[in-house]
């Protein structure tokens, strides 16, 4: 495979960062993941866009113009002849001499970037025909969760408890109100109406997110954009999850309780169908 390295292109066993790069040593630094279907790049330039607002929100400079970022993306699936999956991008503080908490200067020390492909199948996935369960997990993370940081290790945890509950992934619940899924935004659906957090710090504002509720406003579906409790989740007529890499993936149970029939529910079915049509017409 060949990956980006701060503006070189190396196979991957040649790619190499510092051992005092921050991203390693604080998990300083935000990354982006773009989906690729037919060789091509779904909703670019709205991760293009969050990468932005994350890097200005930690006061790190962009490494890289938003033109060039996407022809990097773009070598990338050349080079690597990637026809479905996924781009992977970080940018970290980069590595100052010395281990040190406070910020170095970006004159001195440049950010970090690394981009790689995964190779991936997304769309024809069978999950997408059976569902998946999630169980409810404590939110203890962080204030921001707005910036994309690479600070994954709870998301991971939350992924190992559902794994070993017997699910396949976690709904974190703050104040009993769910705010998001370990690597997605959650969604119910009740008496019609697609109900998801409102935006705000509590969750990371999803480009999936954005797009699958401009669809479904555009297909005449009520949306409310407001927390829901746990237990409104377990009464829910249907539930689904949206992700850049999943794209919209009904949700079958909770907590070990089944919703609707214990199949996807119609809604989760027809948004997943209009985000694919969509996004493939749309994508660069
Ligand atoms: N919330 C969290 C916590 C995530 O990690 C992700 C995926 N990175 C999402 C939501 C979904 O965001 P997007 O649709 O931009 O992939």
């Amino acid at each position: 495979r060949t990956v980006y390295v701060n503006g070189e292109y190396l196979p991957e066993a040649e790619a190499k960062v510092s051992v005092f790069d921050r991203g390693f040593l604080f998990a300083d630094g935000v990354y982006e993941v773009t989906s690729v279907l037919g060789g091509k790049l779904l909703d670019f330039e709205g991760h293009a866009k969050r990468l932005e607002r994350s890097l200005a929100e930690l006061d790190m400079p962009s490494p890289i113009s938003m033109e060039d970022l996407l022809e990097v993306h773009r070598e990338l699936v050349r080079r690597n002849d990637l026809d479905e999956g996924m781009i992977y991008l970080q940018i970290t503080r980069g590595a100052a001499g010395d281990r040190d908490f406070v910020f170095p200067d970006p004159e001195v020390t440049p950010p970090t970037i690394v981009l790689f492909t995964q190779s991936k199948t997304l769309a024809d996935v069978p999950a997408a025909k059976t569902g998946i369960k999630v169980i409810s997990i404590d939110d203890i993370r962080w204030g921001r969760r707005d910036i994309k940081t690479v600070q994954l290790l709870y998301p991971s945890m939350g992924k190992m408890m559902a794994k070993a509950a017997g699910a396949d992934d976690a709904w974190m619940v703050e104040d009993g109100e769910v705010t998001e899924g370990t690597s997605n935004n959650a969604y119910i659906v009740k008496d019609g109406k697609i109900i998801t957090r409102h935006l705000g710090s509590e969750i990371l504002h999803g480009i999936t997110r954005a797009a699958v509720l401009r669809f479904a406003r555009e297909a005449q579906m009520v949306v409310e954009e407001r927390a829901f409790t746990i237990e409104e989740a377990k009464e829910a007529d249907e539930a689904f999850v949206t992700s850049a890499s999943s794209f919209v993936m009904p949700v079958v149970s909770v907590d070990g309780v089944s919703l609707g029939d214990g199949m996807p529910g119609p809604v989760a079915a027809r948004l997943r169908e209009i985000y694919l049509d969509e996004s493939r017409k749309a994508a660069v």
